[in-house]
């Protein structure tokens, strides 16, 4: 386990899910953590079950990233680690999608994770210290998905984003680097039903479904002082999804 005590870490869609697997594994490493969210009700509750801060936050409002940064360098002082995990992943097939579907997709996705990750350097370079995770998928950068053709660029798009901004906060301290999970199960995956969890358990090696906690781990060991000299890089944690077979398997 690695020891993040006096370090305040900020994770977006920490109500729920993978954020909220995030956010308990980053508590039970010594962080005071801050979860924000748009589910009021949901994130008072995590935020009380975990020992946690809450504050509201709609990752689609660059202004709103901009008040919940604020809000916790006024109350706590310092941002060492941003989670941006807040994704949504309903799906569309590509003859019905609409301009609508594209738009709330990359809203969320892709444009929030630019206003919460710009919102956080800010403060962070003023620290000369800082750690951004940023949750993308498996879904995009290396698989595709019938119905997923606005979700996987919004999960590549963030990769893209990634890299470069790793490189233009190199020399002030800051490491930016993204998890991509594979399958699971939270209630935004539970919503694609019976028939697709199906699916992906015949289709993972291990036959089972990630909890949020694999993906918390995997976040932790990014968002550690010893993850100091990884940035701009991906972790893959899927269970083996991905993986191609070799022909003697
Ligand atoms: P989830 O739907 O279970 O939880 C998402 C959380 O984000 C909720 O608490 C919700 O209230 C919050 N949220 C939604 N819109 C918001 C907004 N505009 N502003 C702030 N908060 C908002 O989802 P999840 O399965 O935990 O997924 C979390 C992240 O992981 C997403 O980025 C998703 O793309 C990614 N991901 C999930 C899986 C999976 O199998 N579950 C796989 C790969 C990637």
């Amino acid at each position: 386990m690695f020891d993040l005590t006096g370090q305040v870490a900020l994770v977006t869609g920490g109500a729920k899910g993978i954020g909220k697997g995030i956010a308990k594994v980053l508590a039970s490493a010594g962080a005071t953590v801050v979860i924000a969210d748009i589910d009021e009700t949901a994130g008072k509750a995590s935020a009380e079950e975990l020992g946690a801060h809450y504050f509201y936050l709609d990752v689609a409002r660059q202004e709103s990233c901009k008040q919940a940064v604020a809000a916790v360098m006024r109350d706590l002082e310092r941002l060492d680690i941003l989670c941006s995990n807040t994704g949504i992943f309903p799906q569309c097939d590509l003859a019905s999608m609409t301009e609508q579907h594209w738009d709330e997709m990359h809203g969320i996705n892709l444009k929030g994770t630019f206003f919460m990750v710009q919102a956080a350097l800010e403060a962070m370079r003023t620290q000369g210290y800082g750690r951004i995770v940023i949750t993308s998928s498996i879904t995009g950068p290396l698989t595709g998905f019938p119905g997923w053709s606005h979700y996987a660029a919004s999960k590549a798009g963030q990769l893209g984003f990634m890299r470069s901004a790793a490189l233009e906060c190199a020399r002030d301290g800051i490491t930016i680097n993204a998890v991509m999970p594979g399958n699971i199960l939270t209630e935004g995956l539970l919503a694609q039903g019976e028939d697709y969890l199906a699916q992906m358990k015949a289709a993972i090696p291990t036959h089972t479904l990630g909890t949020p906690d694999d993906i918390g781990h995997a976040v932790c060991f990014l968002a550690s002082r010893e993850a100091r000299y990884i940035t701009g890089q991906t972790l893959v944690v899927d269970g083996g999804q991905v993986l191609p077979e070799s022909p003697e398997a």
